[in-house]
This record gives C-alpha cells, sequence and structure tokens, in this order.
C-alpha cells in the first residue's frame, strides 16, 4: 500500500486566518469609526523587495487595513530612515511599521529596527519583542515562525513533549521559531550549517522544520518515519541552476514559466515518509502574510485599547 502524507495547505489555512482577521477589522471599524494602519518603509529598488512589499499591501486590501508603503531613494542615509520611523511612531493613525530588508549598506539596520516603537513592530525583530518572546510574555511574535506554529495547531498536532529539530538558526526564522516550540513543551534541538552530523540529529525528529535557504538540503533517509516535515525554505530555480533531481516535482511549472519555487527539502523523496507536509509553493509562504496583518490587527487593539 502506497502511505501518502497528509499535505499542509497553507492557502487554505491563511484563507481562513484572513478572514478573521477581516471579520474583527470590520467590527472595529463599527465600534470606533478606525481601522488599524500599516506602514512600510521600502528603500530602494530591489526587485525582490517590492514583490514581497506588493503582497503586504494586497493582504491589506483584503482585510480592510490601511496601508501605505513609503519609498525612500537608496542612497538614503540611517538619519534619513529614523527621521521617518519617528514620524511613523507618533501618528496615531498607524499602528504597525515594517522596514522591508535587506537595507542598502550604508543604512544601520540594527539602529533602524530598534527606533520602531515596540508596541507597532509588527515584524517582531525589536530586542524587546524577542526579549518577551525569550520570557513567555505577551508579544508581537516574527511572522514566519507564528505562522509555522499557527499551522501546526490548526492542523490538530500536539507538540507537547514533540522531538522537535529545526534546521536553521537564523533571527527571522530559526532562533524565533525554537523559542515558540519550546514555549508550547517541545523537547527542541537546533542545527546549523556547523552541525557535525546533520542527518543524526533529523533521524530523531518528530517534528523537523527546515529553513536553510539550501534546495533539497532534506533528503528521504534523513527522516524518520512518521515525522511532520515543514518546509520554510524558498528557493528560486532557473534554467542555469536546474539539475533534473532538483525540478522533478515542480517540473510542469518550471516548464511553463522557465523558473520555479522550490523548498529546502527533497519533497518527492521525503513525503511518502512523513505523516504531514508543508509543500513549497504553498505551504508556509502565504501563512507569513496573514500572520502579518494578524500582528497588525493585534498592535492596533492594543494601541486603542481594545480587548
Ligand atoms: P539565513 O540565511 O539567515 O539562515 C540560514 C540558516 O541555515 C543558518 O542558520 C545556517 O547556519 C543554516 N544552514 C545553511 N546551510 C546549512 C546546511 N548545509 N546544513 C545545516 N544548516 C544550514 O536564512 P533565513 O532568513 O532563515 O531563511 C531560510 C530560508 O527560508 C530561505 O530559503 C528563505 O527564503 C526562506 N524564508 C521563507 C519565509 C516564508 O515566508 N516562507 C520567510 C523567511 C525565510
Amino acid at each position: 500500500m502506497i502511505k501518502i502524507a497528509k499535505l499542509i495547505d497553507g492557502t487554505k489555512i491563511s484563507q481562513d486566518i484572513k478572514n478573521e482577521v477581516k471579520e474583527e477589522v470590520k467590527k472595529i471599524k463599527q465600534s470606533t469609526g478606525k481601522v488599524p494602519g500599516l506602514s512600510v518603509i521600502l528603500v530602494g529598488e530591489n526587485p525582490a523587495s517590492k514583490v514581497y512589499v506588493g503582497s503586504k499591501q494586497r493582504g491589506c486590501e483584503e482585510v480592510g487595513i490601511k496601508s501605505e508603503s513609503i519609498k525612500m531613494e537608496d542612497t538614503v542615509s540611517t538619519e534619513d530612515v529614523l527621521k521617518e520611523i519617528d514620524r511613523l511612531n507618533n501618528n496615531p493613525e498607524i499602528h504597525g511599521i515594517l522596514v522591508q530588508l535587506p537595507l542598502p549598506e550604508q543604512v544601520d539596520k540594527d539602529r533602524v529596527l530598534q527606533a520602531i516603537l515596540p508596541e507597532k513592530d509588527v515584524d517582531g525583530f525589536h530586542p524587546v519583542n524577542m526579549g518577551k518572546l525569550v520570557s513567555q510574555q505577551e508579544c508581537l511574535a516574527p511572522a514566519t515562525p507564528s505562522g509555522i506554529i499557527e499551522m501546526l495547531k490548526r492542523e490538530k498536532i500536539n507538540l507537547k513533549g514533540m522531538n522537535a529539530v529545526m534546521v536553521g538558526h537564523s533571527e527571522i526564522v530559526g532562533k524565533p521559531t525554537s523559542l515558540l516550540l519550546l514555549n508550547e513543551w517541545a523537547t527542541v534541538t537546533i542545527c546549523h550549517i556547523e552541525t557535525a552530523d546533520l542527518k543524526m540529529h533529523t533521524v530523531n525528529a518528530d517534528l523537523l522544520i527546515v529553513a536553510t535557504g539550501v534546495p533539497y538540503l532534506i533528503k528521504g533517509d534523513m527522516v524518520k518515519e512518521g515525522a511532520v516535515v515543514i518546509d520554510v525554505g524558498i528557493n528560486r530555480i532557473t534554467k542555469d541552476k536546474a539539475s533534473p533531481g532538483l525540478l522533478e516535482w515542480r517540473k510542469e511549472d518550471f516548464e511553463k514559466k522557465g523558473a520555479t519555487l522550490i523548498g529546502d527539502v527533497d519533497f518527492l523523496a521525503v513525503e511518502p515518509k512523513a505523516s504531514h507536509i508543508s509543500p513549497v509553493p504553498g505551504g508556509v509562504g502565504p501563512m507569513t502574510i496573514a500572520m502579518l496583518l494578524s500582528n497588525t490587527l493585534k498592535a492596533a487593539k492594543n494601541l486603542m485599547g481594545i480587548k
């Protein structure tokens, strides 16, 4: 008998979350006449950043959150960006501020991110929010990690006592996801590029989360039978990078567009072993925007004093 893992449908789950946010935004508007507001600062002309900002704005529109994008030249100084943040910090109609990364070299990313009022830090990157995450206080947690946990909860996966392995230890994904898992009482192992024997850890994982940016790093023999596998990686594969092994799973899309997206997990090899698996695309990706909208709603409610 061929075993098929349950596909975790991030597109469907994120739509459910967006519908819930939309309902709440509507209620706030009815009772206060106000709507949550999000400002996105975009510095320079990075094409990928423009695409991300565009989809964040479309997400806002869909749920009734007011959004604006503030475009700044790629020659701006740290002080210029700080001035803009100060203006937004003091604008009562703006409840969420997000600075699209990466920033040009001359702009001090840490100073910029730390200038955002923690109450408006909907990306959850401010050290105050990170600190609160460590000490399990109410906070704005980063969107992708929150999306992963939300996805698992809505799939009714009980994280308590689970052997969870997080591959990747970035500030954006790996570290905050590990903390959120720990807060749910999972037993967490964190692996990274210097981990001596990755497979030794991954084969013991009941829950395997991968965020490395290495296409198909995780092969079939690295996964335990019945594991829950969450693939966070987003790798754009173009003709020059395409080997047949990388493309089997996304062949049709590649042939149509001349490029495609794949994850960090070799889907075709891992899927038969997993109990649940999130695909790329259509897994964690859409959850990130849904959680950003949810964070903006949360920030707006806190700032407006709505329970
Ligand atoms: P990063 O480059 O900041 O961190 C990569 C991590 O992977 C590091 O901890 C590194 O040590 C580890 N790593 C790299 N090669 C490894 C190897 N061979 N073995 C073990 N560990 C290894 O990346 P990031 O920002 O955390 O993003 C990771 C991936 O997730 C990227 O593909 C990115 O595009 C994707 N991502 C997706 C979303 C989403 O919305 N779905 C959000 C953020 C990032």
